[in-house]
Parts: C-alpha cells; sequence; structure tokens
C-alpha cells in the first residue's frame, strides 16, 4: 500500500469505529492512571468481566496516590476473583513507584512507561496513544489478526521475526495525527467485526483492501507456528519444444505464484511414474491425439513456507501437427527470459 492507501485504511476503521464502539468507561478519559488501570485489568479477562473490577477499583481509587497509599491486602481483595495475581501486585508497586519517583503525575515518555512494572510494549503504546495522542501503535492479538488478513501476510505471529514485520507494518499504517483514536479502532474492528471465527466478511467496509478475503483465505490468518501444516504438491513439468519454440502457461488461480509464468503443468497427488502420467486426465487434455515422447529430464525439491513442491521435469516431443491449447503462449526459446518465473522454474530454466 502506498501513504494514501495506508491513511484510507485507518479512515475506514475509524469511521466504522465511531458507528459500531462500544461504550465502555475507559473510553471516556483521557487519564493515563485509568487507562493503565483498564488495560492490566483486560489483561487475560474478558470485557464483560473486567467492567464491573475496574468500576469498583475507580471507585476505590481514583487516582494513582490513593492506590499507593492502600494496603496491599485490600488491593488483592478487591482484585480477587481475577486470577494472575502478579497484575495487582505490579499495579499496586507502580502506583507507589509513580507517587515516590514522578510525584504521583503518571509519566508521558513512551519509554518511562515501558519501564514501569508489568508494562510492555503494547500496554505502554496504549496508555501513551490514549492518553496523550503520542504516535505509538498497539499491536495485540486482535491487530495481528486484521493486519494478517488484509494483508495476506504469511509470518507467523509468534516468533521474533513476525513480531517485528507486524509491529512495523502498524507502525507505518498508524495514523499519526489520529493516534489514539486509530489504535483504540483497530482493536475493536479485530473484537467485533474481524473476528477470530467467522468475521463478517460479508458486510465489512474494508473487504475491498482485504487479501485473504479476495483469495478466499480468511481462516489461514493469522500464521502460527503451531497451526503450520506443511502441504505436500507433486507438479509435472513438461518442456514442450518445437524448432526455435517453446510453450509457457500464466498462473492465473489463487494459488502460489499467482501472475507468473511458467512450463505447462499437470499436478497430480503423488509422485508418477512415466506410464501412470501418461493416463492422468490432465496429461490427456494437454495431448489429446498422436505419439508423445515423454522424456524425464530432472527432479526437483521446492520448499516454500507451507508447501513442499516436488517438481519433475520431462521434455516432451510432439508430432508438428499436434495443436495444443491456446491458453499455453508459445513463444521464442531466445525469449523466455523476459518472463517472470518462480524461482524453481528459473533454477530448471537456468540448468538448461
Ligand atoms: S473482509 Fe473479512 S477478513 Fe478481511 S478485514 Fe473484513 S472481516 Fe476481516
Amino acid at each position: 500500500m502506498r501513504m494514501e492507501e495506508d491513511l484510507r485504511l485507518s479512515s475506514i476503521l475509524i469511521d466504522w469505529y465511531n458507528i459500531n464502539k462500544r461504550d465502555l468507561p475507559w473510553r471516556n478519559t483521557t487519564d493515563p492512571y485509568l487507562i493503565w488501570l483498564s488495560e492490566v485489568i483486560l489483561q487475560q479477562t474478558r470485557v464483560d468481566q473486567g467492567y464491573a473490577y475496574f468500576n469498583k477499583f475507580v471507585e476505590t481509587y481514583p487516582t494513582v496516590e490513593l492506590l499507593a497509599n492502600a494496603e496491599e491486602d485490600e488491593v488483592l481483595k478487591l482484585w480477587q476473583g481475577l486470577g494472575y495475581y502478579s497484575r495487582a501486585r505490579n499495579l499496586y508497586s507502580t502506583a507507589k513507584f509513580i507517587v515516590n519517583e514522578y510525584n504521583g503525575v503518571f509519566p508521558s515518555e513512551y519509554k518511562d512507561v515501558l519501564n514501569l512494572k508489568g508494562i510492555g510494549e503494547y500496554t505502554a503504546a496504549a496508555i501513551v496513544s490514549f492518553a496523550y495522542n503520542q504516535p505509538y501503535a498497539v499491536v495485540d492479538g486482535n491487530v495481528y489478526r486484521v493486519l494478517s488478513r488484509i494483508f495476506a501476510i504469511d509470518e507467523p505471529i509468534d516468533n521474533g521475526r513476525g513480531k517485528r514485520v507486524f509491529n512495523e507494518l502498524a507502525m507505518v499504517l498508524l495514523d499519526k495525527s489520529n493516534a489514539g483514536i486509530h489504535n483504540q479502532a483497530i482493536m475493536e474492528f479485530g473484537s467485533l467485526q474481524c473476528t477470530p471465527v467467522s468475521p463478517n466478511c460479508a458486510d465489512c467496509p474494508a473487504s475491498t483492501l482485504c487479501l485473504a478475503y479476495a483469495q478466499g483465505e480468511v481462516s489461514r490468518y493469522p500464521v502460527k507456528i503451531g497451526k503450520v501444516k506443511n502441504r505436500n504438491r507433486y507438479f509435472n513439468y513438461f518442456d514442450i519444444r518445437v524448432g526455435d519454440f517453446m510453450y509457457l502457461h500464466k498462473r492465473t488461480d489463487k494459488d502460489i505464484w499467482q501472475g507468473l509464468y511458467e512450463l505447462p503443468l499437470v499436478e497430480s497427488e503423488r509422485s508418477l511414474t512415466n506410464d501412470e502420467l501418461c493416463g492422468v486426465k490432465g496429461f490427456r487434455d494437454l495431448f489429446p491425439t498422436g505419439e508423445i515422447r515423454v522424456r524425464h529430464i530432472t527432479q526437483m525439491k521446492h520448499v516454500l513456507s507451507h508447501q513442499t513442491i516436488y517438481a519433475t521435469f520431462y521434455q516432451v516431443e510432439i508430432p508438428g501437427n499436434l495443436l495444443i491449447d491456446e491458453k499455453y503462449l508459445k513463444i521464442k526459446i531466445e525469449e523466455v527470459d523476459l518472463y517472470p518465473v518462480s524461482r524453481l522454474s528459473h533454477k530448471y530454466l537456468e540448468a538448461l
């Protein structure tokens, strides 16, 4: 996407948010203390359960000083039932730290917020963007899901490299002058519209930009290492040469290498012998008549992120009067370099 398109996505999400957002109490404030409180409560907690706890905490400790001056037991008691008690202990000790080190004023610099105990990159970005509109993009599970689908990103979200890719993309897409609302919007969009199961693609304002939707592969995203199943595929390529000419085919299906050229291909369920190959339908469609001589040339294994391609290349001699379907492009052999091909095809053509 280019700059204008980045902003277009952001404005689609913000427009959607203004119409569809839930009215949640922590959305009606720019007080960093209350935003922090809500973010800590909502970690590992459903919104409906977090709602009641947030209200209880705000009533009991409306300021960071009041929280810092409480007894730890009191804070833990109020937290009771939410689980993951280290969150409550960090909340309490961080409140004391803010009172002692920052005179009770919540820090506003991203790096200072990130240094607070119990606050990671996501929470720091949420606090400084919601409270101060600072240009830091939040990346939580919702954001991973939305971005991985809209951009059909195959990078797994559960490794270091994937996290960097998504963080960088989220920063590029962030509407820097509306960081707070942009961040709220993309997370809410992931919670309500682009949900993990049964996203509402049929009525989605981002569907025209969404590559996963265009490819019919929404359920494939986001990719997780634990989830990735490798698929073996068997490609039989035919190098058909007639005098100075050869044939290519353009891949147009929503599949790997869409838009690239390759030799005429018959895909099979498994590896085939020459005799088996001559009997399959794809082969008979390609060479409907005549005496075809097929010679096995080479085999190559090509590993992609979720697929392993076992490719077998055959050289084919055809009778001069055999017509090859028009969907195959007849080109001059010396011009083959002009066509974009996959790395696999390139390796084969180069080896020749
Ligand atoms: S079209 Fe579907 S997958 Fe794509 S952004 Fe919209 S809801 Fe999510």
